[in-house]
């Protein structure tokens, strides 16, 4: 099997909106068009940069319009797969979290694997939109609205305005002030989603193309499909390109590591923040790993006469339970919660201390975790 290919697409209009080579456009294309799966799971630009809208589609000619990356779209998409799509033989677009999600989903029998074409994207991080807006009126002195594209490229966050030119701030100093990409992408050190059919990306590739790490058979028969289709063109990279690549993956694990450390020891990971909790449940609400048919915190035995939900310490206390150790530390929770308890740090430190202890990496490790129990497989219907 090779495993590693420079992709360009044959289409010029993909070209001209794709991010790089535009293969995971023709790609998707093929696939379609192919009639290998029946639908396609993505993400296209709603009203401008900072509004990435997840999207299905059956029809090859929309595709056009999910080309390019949206670096301040953080959404998440595996649990529509589950939740909607699971019947349909379907292909979908994976940041290294989507991958792991779906990882941990497949584990409690929520998703199929054979019905799921995995087109992974390398990722470096992804910033909230609101943030985005406000450093870039801040750093770069600019309306955020007059920004008609943005790139993350060689550690600069790079914006585009309506008359061509281009502003750029280094990431580093970005975050230095508490701006740039989320805290738990910092801490994210899943960079290629390997797990994902075929993982794209820029790093090492030369200009024009998309670097392609092939993972699986099936990923090696949608790239051939694509080839004998005429799809896409494809050259070998020199071992110089792979070494870059490699490189510049180790340089930014290394840097998640350093970030865990600053920013998982500090007070505010204590338990005694769940004192703050609503009990809202958006954090559960909002996990793409928690998808249980009936969810243990809706069970009568909580509060039998009445309808309270359990205090916010049992709350946690039985999410950790669950979940904590399938945590893919993709941040959601931490973003929707209105009392901004620091949650995506609390479950990331306790995933750690379980990793440490059993060697279970959540989303990588292809078993299913120590701790996993039956009733976890009662995915919702
Ligand atoms: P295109 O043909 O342009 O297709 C891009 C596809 O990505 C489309 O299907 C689109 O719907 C989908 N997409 C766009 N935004 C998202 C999103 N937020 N979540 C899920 N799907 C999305 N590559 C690196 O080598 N290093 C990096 O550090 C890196 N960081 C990235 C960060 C983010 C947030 C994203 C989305 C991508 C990142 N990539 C990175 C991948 C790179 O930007 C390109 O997506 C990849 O090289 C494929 O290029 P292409 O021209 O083949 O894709
Ligand atoms: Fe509590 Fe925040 Fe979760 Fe709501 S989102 S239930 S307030 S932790």
């Amino acid at each position: 099997m090779v495993k590693y290919l420079q992709i360009k697409s044959t289409d010029a209009s993909i070209l001209e909106k794709a991010e790089n080579g535009g293969a995971v456009t023709s790609i998707l294309k093929s696939l379609l068009e192919l009639k290998t799966v029946e639908g396609v799971l993505n993400i296209k630009k709603g009203n401008d940069v900072y509004d990435g809208i997840p999207t299905y589609t059956t029809n090859p000619d929309d595709l056009i319009n999910t080309a390019g990356s949206l670096h301040c779209a953080p959404t998440m998409i595996s649990d529509i797969v589950a939740r909607y799509l699971k019947d349909e033989v379907i292909a979908v677009t994976t940041k290294p979290c989507d991958a792991m999600a779906i990882d941990e989903i497949m584990k409690r029998s929520g998703i199929n694997r054979d019905n799921v074409f995995m087109i992974g994207l390398n990722c470096g991080g992804t910033v909230r939109p609101t943030v985005a807006e406000e450093m870039i009126r801040l750093f770069y002195d600019i309306d955020p609205e007059t920004v008609v594209s943005e790139e993350i490229n060689k550690g600069s966050f790079i914006v585009e305005l309506e008359d061509g030119t281009e502003k750029s701030v280094k990431i580093d100093d970005l975050e230095d002030e508490g701006y740039g990409r989320r805290e738990n992408c910092q801490r994210c050190e899943l960079k290629v989603p390997r797990k994902a059919d075929i993982a794209c990306g820029n790093w090492g590739s030369s200009k024009g193309y998309t670097f392609v790490e092939i993972n699986t058979p099936k990923g090696e028969k949608i790239v051939q499909d694509a080839i004998d289709n005429g799809y896409i063109e494809v050259k070998e990279p020199s071992e110089k390109q792979i070494k870059i690549r490699s490189k510049v993956e180790n340089i930014m694990i290394k840097m998640a590591k350093k970030t865990q450390k600053k920013q998982l020891n500090t007070e505010a990971n204590e338990f005694d923040v769940f004192t703050r909790c609503l009990k809202c449940y958006r954090c559960r609400d909002v996990c793409p790993v928690c998808n249980c048919k009936v969810c243990s915190l809706e069970k009568p035995y909580f509060n039998e006469n009445s309808n309270e939900k359990p205090d916010p310490l049992l709350m946690h206390g039985v999410r950790m339970g669950h979940m904590s150790f399938s945590c893919v530390n993709c941040g959601q929770c931490e973003d929707v919660c209105p009392m901004e308890i620091p949650l995506a740090k609390i479950y990331q430190r306790v995933q750690l201390k379980y990793r440490e202890e059993t060697g279970y990496v959540s989303g990588v490790t292809t078993e299913k975790p120590m701790i996993y129990s039956g009733d976890k497989e009662e995915i919702v219907e």
